[in-house]
């Protein structure tokens, strides 16, 4: 039999928990990293099992990317046969309060794996996946944006997977590893962080809903992104490890929506209209049979340099790799506004 084994860093992030999940789903043992200082692990508690029990196949490590040794340690230990690196500092607002934190995990951090394997010896066992981004692309110099597209990182975080993207790419090229990127549009779904735009406003729709929130403040209404679902997406990344040739593929649902229109449908999804009052700074969205303010603008939120448009052009991902989004952006919506209306509804008022 041939052995299936993962390792996956960043395993209780959004996209690690989803591919735990699948990977368990398709036979694999599957080994993931947490940062001791992580305390969270909702994501992948239900994938918990007592690693004493006799066929336990999913197993959490503490391990950082900012430390080599204890990935090279772990690496020895588990012998993979697929490395999907998703750790990372991943909020582009926060990379500008801590850059050199995130050039360290997000740019460094890709380094030290990909020199495990090599220490290691397991360039011709294991094949390493770099969760790159769309952010590369950041001031768009086409549009839609394609493998070819020439990046223009906008943020400390985009610069540090920049590096990423290269290294990878250089350690293929160098040594005939099988790595590749996945750069990967946004991707949301209920377990997103709380923090990105998208689960924001799910989240203070569902919390305005029930009486514990009055209203949203947010940035950028304008800003356009190319959302998709990440259970989608983590079928993706596993493909792309399992060609023959390693490369690069861009993973998008071709379809653009700005941050406004994502309030919009949220809101009707509990049925209430919004329309807009003002103009930047003081723009307002309403509840348009109420009058009641919902949705105000706070500059707090705007970067210091904004990537105003992502828009994915995901042929060559359909072509190569038999890989399209599933999920439509309206029910991408409704699944997030439905489980955080269960989520919010469950918490105490905070
Ligand atoms: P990103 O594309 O990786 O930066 O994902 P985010 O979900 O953090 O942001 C998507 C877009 O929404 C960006 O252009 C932000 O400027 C914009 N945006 C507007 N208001 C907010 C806000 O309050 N929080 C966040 N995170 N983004 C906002």
């Amino acid at each position: 039999m041939v052995r299936k084994v993962a390792f996956i860093t960043g395993v209780t992030g959004q996209d690690g928990a989803l591919l735990a999940e699948l990977l368990l789903g398709k036979g694999y043992e599957v080994h993931g990293t947490k940062r001791r200082s992580s305390s969270f692990t909702g994501r992948v508690d239900h994938l918990y099992v007592d690693p004493h029990v006799e066929d336990a196949r999913f197993f959490i490590h503490y391990a950082d990317v900012t430390d080599s040794t204890n990935l090279i340690r772990l690496i020895q230990e588990v012998q993979p046969t697929e490395i999907y690196n998703l750790a990372a500092q991943s909020h582009v607002q926060v990379s500008f309060e801590t850059p050199e934190y995130t050039a360290n995990a997000d740019g460094i951090g890709t380094l030290r794996l990909l020199e495990a394997i090599r220490i290691l010896k397991l360039e011709d066992t294991a094949r390493f996946y770099q969760a790159s981004t769309s952010e590369l692309y950041g001031k768009v110099q086409e549009i839609p944006q394609k493998e070819t597209t020439p990046f223009y990182p906008r943020s400390p975080y985009a610069a540090a997977k920049l590096y990423s993207f290269w290294i990878t790419v250089n350690y293929r090229e160098a040594y005939g590893m099988h790595a590749s990127n996945g750069i990967l549009f946004n991707h949301e779904g209920p377990t997103r962080g709380e923090t990105f735009v998208t689960r924001k406003i799910t989240r203070a729709v569902a919390a305005i809903t029930l009486g514990k929130q009055k209203r949203l403040y947010l940035g950028n209404l304008d800003a356009k992104r190319d959302w998709g679902n990440a259970r989608d997406y983590v079928e993706g990344m596993w493909r792309i490890l399992q060609q023959e040739t390693p490369d690069d593929y861009v993973l998008a649902t071709g379809e653009m929506h700005s941050v406004r229109e994502f309030i919009e449908l949220a809101f009707q999804h509990v049925d209430r209209a919004i329309t807009w009052r003002g103009e930047g700074v003081d723009e307002q969205g309403l509840d348009a049979k109420t009058g009641e303010v919902l949705v105000e603008v706070d500059p707090r939120y705007f970067r210091p340099t904004e990537v105003e448009l992502l828009l994915g052009d995901p042929s060559k991902a359909r072509e190569k790799l038999g890989w399209t989004h599933k999920t439509p952006f309206r029910e991408l919506v409704r699944e997030m506004v439905a489980s955080d209306l269960a989520v919010v509804g469950q918490e105490k008022w905070r």
